[in-house]
């Protein structure tokens, strides 16, 4: 037989401690309710034995193919600031790894598969509404060319899980660079287990980072590369309206993925003070503040990392500060080049992010649509009927007619014609993001009326966010007051 999932398992390789080795639990009666085919060619996988009755047993967990060593991963983090020296997978396994086309090691994950040695008191499954908000989220922010774990297939368990009500279970199969996270440094360094941190150090800047080993100060170096990822990161997000919602140390992808979408949520009206998550009551991981909460988050990291840094723990210390404060060039650098995008300009003038500020304040101010402002603000030089539907959603319109002089002013000095311009900014502004409310809807059918058509059809639209699709304009439309999605939960 030939071998259909060809994995390997270089994590599996590394001492006992970290991870348990379990397998995933076998499902009722699994049904697949979507297949990534694209991903899955990507990964040089048949999709068609994927969808086909051994795939599914694969992908369900019914069978553990051939060549995985099913592993759940340990690691801590800090929780809201609170620090818990052991989390884990708890409701995932990685099968493997898989060498992708392009040449890059992925990990290919079970989540909901069913309980681990880290599961306390979870049952170590997903209920499909979760599944199915991690889906849309995901391959969206993959298109918009933010980096981001994948979603290679959905898969309902035939089983019911208990939260606030009985739900339909279900299986993601996560597609990862790799599920390493801050916290798995963490749980290294709280144990002082010296062999075991500098192992996982050199796993990582071998998978990803290997200018790295180049360096003659090899940890630091992964230091500032993890920190100029993850500024990049948060910059993206914040271009187009993301909050994580949940930004502990054990969601924070060392790749610079985001990863572990939980109560996530694309804002609709701008609000820089925006919180989603019914379990961030202080608003610590809210939209603004999650440049510093990265940077927090980095210094747990140069914490776990010191040891490995500098036997002088003084000159460490020094060391990783400066290194840090590297974060907020990158993030600066990342989300000026991101704005200025956004409003037209291709060249640097010193005004132009006090430019989008006025206009950032201006919606906050009048509670405009963030992502709609950019779009219609990408047609607006040109077309003197968007430029009037701007306005209208300013209802502070002298602030916006300041304003607008201001941009067309500063716009005139651009070498760039209004057509070629209004096509980039139409390439960096989307139509359409994954809405809150729309996925609710979505997540309703499926788990109430088993009709995963309106999931599919999200998928598409959201498939090509740049391009106008008229006749879908009620996924481009925030959401009427009734509609409104005030609070996004883990569902775990
Ligand atoms: P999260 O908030 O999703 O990042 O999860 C935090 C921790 O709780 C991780 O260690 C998860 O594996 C664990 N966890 C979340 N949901 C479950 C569940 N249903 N069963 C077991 N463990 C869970
Ligand atoms: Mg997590």
């Amino acid at each position: 037989m030939a071998v259909h999932l060809p994995f390997e398992n270089t994590y599996a390789r590394l001492p006992d401690r970290f991870y348990a080795r379990v397998a995933p639990t076998p499902v009722r009666s699994p049904r697949l309710i979507r297949l990534n085919t694209e991903l899955a060619v990507d990964l040089g996988l048949d999709p068609e034995w994927l969808a086909g009755s051994q795939g599914l047993e694969a992908l369900s967990g019914q069978r553990v193919p051939d060549a995985a060593e099913p592993i759940a991963l340990a690691y801590a983090g800090h929780q809201f600031g609170h620090f818990v020296p052991q989390l884990g997978d708890g409701r995932a396994v990685l099968l493997g790894e898989i060498v992708d086309r392009h040449g890059v090691r992925r990990d290919v994950q079970l989540k909901g598969s069913g309980p681990t040695p880290f599961s306390r008191r979870g049952d170590g499954r997903a209920a499909l509404g979760p599944v199915l908000r991690e889906y849309v989220v995901s391959e969206a922010m993959n298109v918009l060319g933010i980096p981001t774990t994948r979603s290679l297939a959905a898969v309902l368990t035939g089983e019911t899980v208990t939260r606030e009500t009985e739900l339909p279970g279900a299986v993601l199969t996560r597609i990862a660079t790799s599920h390493i996270r801050v916290g798995t440094f963490q749980f290294f360094a709280a144990r002082r287990d010296l062999e075991g941190l500098r192992l996982l150090a050199d796993h990582v800047i071998a998978r990803h980072y290997p200018e790295a080993a180049r360096s003659d100060r090899r940890y630091l170096s992964l230091l500032e590369l993890v920190t100029s990822r993850q500024a990049d990161l948060i910059a993206r997000w914040l271009l187009v309206g993301f909050i994580h919602g949940v930004m502990n140390t054990d969601n924070m992808s060392i790749a610079g993925e985001t990863i572990d979408y939980g109560p996530c949520a694309f804002m609709d009206e701008y609000d820089p003070g925006k919180v989603f998550s019914s379990i961030d009551r202080q608003g610590r991981y809210a939209y603004e503040n999650q440049p510093q909460i990265a940077t927090w988050n980095l210094a747990r990291l140069a914490e776990a990392l010191l040891p490995l840094i500098d036997e002088d723990q003084q000159k460490a210390v020094q060391q990783v500060e400066n290194v840090l404060e590297g974060f907020s060039t990158r993030f600066e650098a990342t989300y000026s080049d991101g704005m200025r995008q956004k409003l037209g300009l291709s060249t640097v003038e010193d005004g132009d992010i006090g430019l989008a500020g006025e206009f950032l304040d201006l919606l906050a101010t009048n509670q405009v649509d963030f992502t709609i402002a950019f779009r219609r603000l990408s047609d607006a030089a040109d077309d003197a009927v968007a430029n009037d539907e701007l306005r209208g959603l300013c209802q502070n319109s002298p602030g916006f007619d300041a304003w607008w002089v201001r941009l067309r002013a500063r716009l005139a000095r651009e070498p760039e014609t209004v057509k070629s311009r209004r096509m980039r900014m139409r390439a960096v502004n989307p139509a359409f993001i994954p809405r809150n409310h729309r996925i609710e809807e979505i997540i309703e059918a499926a788990t109430v009326a088993n009709d995963f058509a309106p999931f599919h059809e999200m998928l598409s639209i959201l498939a090509r966010p740049f391009d106008d699709q008229p006749d879908f304009a009620r996924y481009q439309e925030s959401p009427q007051p009734h509609e409104r999605v005030c609070q996004t939960f883990c569902g775990t």
